[in-house]
């Protein structure tokens, strides 16, 4: 909260999002400490989370971390901009024909299937030179990556500069699920083809699966960002609040209805404050009838529909003396994100990931 208000533009703005790059650090640090063995990758796609590839980057890299994940080509593009001397996958490779401007920007495909390889290999012998790229296996998840049988003529692989195998759990998320361990041991036997080549399986919540997880490298990305790896799992750093102004203060009568299609009623004379942040803000449609915000340790609910710009909130349960312009926690010590995505029945990476764009940022410096 000391950090609102600190020049013009934050006086101005009707929402804030705060961002903590020293939370970031620390959950790095915090993660990479749980696979001491293994390097830890740091993943910033969808401008890392929707919080700001380019503020964040720069301080994980700070933090010794040596190798990043985005998912797109031109992601990879913007990242290499800010950060001339990492190395940077591309988890979804190239589209046809892209090859060369993966190669001059410097990033690394992760290859996700055999005309992909095959497309790497020829324009690698064209250039006569193995510039280096990764493979993905798929494990069981049937969304990216080689099959078993994609394996079984190892003179294709021949010649590529392979820095990393890969695959990815589609559960990690349940620790007790079978599937875990299924895919872990599909992925040693792919892998196995390739000896001496590093492995990476784990994202966030693989890390927590223990260290039969960790391999040679892990991915964290929403970990970083202080997302919990699994239900109660709370010893992340949160990362991100989100604080709204009150733009209006009106009072309702009994019978008087608020909101499109006027789907909600007050029962009793209301205190009404109408906050400028809406669905266009990642604020979902969803918590009609379930969301909040919180005034300190005060819950108040949000009342009928979330509109594109504005939300309204019933005021009965905070101080009388609460006017326009005053604060309310969207995101907080009282709600964090993994919160506020159950009431609008989602996950946090959704809820961080919506964000956008129009909340005036504040980054806390490491
Ligand atoms: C997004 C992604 C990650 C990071 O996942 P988190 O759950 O956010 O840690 C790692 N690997 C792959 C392949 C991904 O797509």
């Amino acid at each position: 909260m000391q950090t609102l208000f600190q020049d013009a533009a934050s006086a101005r703005a009707g929402a804030w999002m705060t961002v903590s790059l020293r939370a970031i650090t620390e959950n790095y640090g915090f993660v990479a400490g749980l696979a001491p063995e293994a390097e830890c990758a740091a993943v910033v796609k969808a401008d890392a989370y929707g919080l700001g590839a380019d503020r964040i980057a720069p301080v994980l890299a700070a933090q010794n971390a040596k190798t990043f994940f985005v998912a797109h080509l031109d992601e990879g593009i913007a990242l290499r901009a800010v950060l001339p001397d990492v190395r940077i996958f591309v988890l979804h490779g190239f589209m046809p024909g892209c090859e060369g401007s993966m190669q001059s920007h410097d990033l690394i495909p992760v290859l996700n299937d055999l005309d992909q390889v095959r497309s790497w290999k020829r324009f690698c012998n064209g250039k006569g030179y193995a510039f280096p790229a990764a493979l993905q296996f798929d494990s069981g998840m049937s969304r990216f990556g080689l099959n078993s049988a994609d394996l079984d003529d190892h003179t294709l692989f021949d010649g590529l500069n392979l820095q990393l195998v890969m695959s990815h759990l589609a559960c990690a998320d349940e620790p007790d699920n079978l599937s875990n361990d299924t895919q872990r041991q599909r992925f040693v036997d792919m892998a196995a083809c390739f000896p001496g080549v590093p492995r990476s399986l784990s994202a966030s919540s693989g890390i927590f699966l223990g260290p039969e997880y960790h391999f040679e490298l892990i991915r964290p990305g929403a970990a970083l960002y202080g997302i919990a790896p699994s239900e109660g799992n709370r010893m992340l750093r949160p990362v991100v609040s989100l604080d709204a102004r009150i733009v209006q203060i009106r009072t309702v009568e009994a019978g008087d209805r608020v909101g499109y299609g006027l789907s909600w009623t007050a029962m009793k004379p209301t205190r009404v404050a109408t906050l400028g942040l809406g669905y266009a803000d990642g604020f979902f449609r969803a918590q009609e009838g379930r969301g909040a915000v919180w005034h300190d340790r005060t819950r108040l609910p949000v009342i009928g529909r979330v509109s594109m710009d504005s939300i309204s909130v019933d005021l009965t349960e905070a101080p009388a003396d609460l006017e326009a312009g005053d604060v309310l926690s969207a995101l907080g010590p009282a709600q964090d994100v993994d919160a506020l995505a159950r009431s609008a029945g989602t996950i946090g990476y959704e809820v961080l990931t919506s964000l956008g764009n129009r909340f005036h940022r504040v980054y806390v410096p490491p």
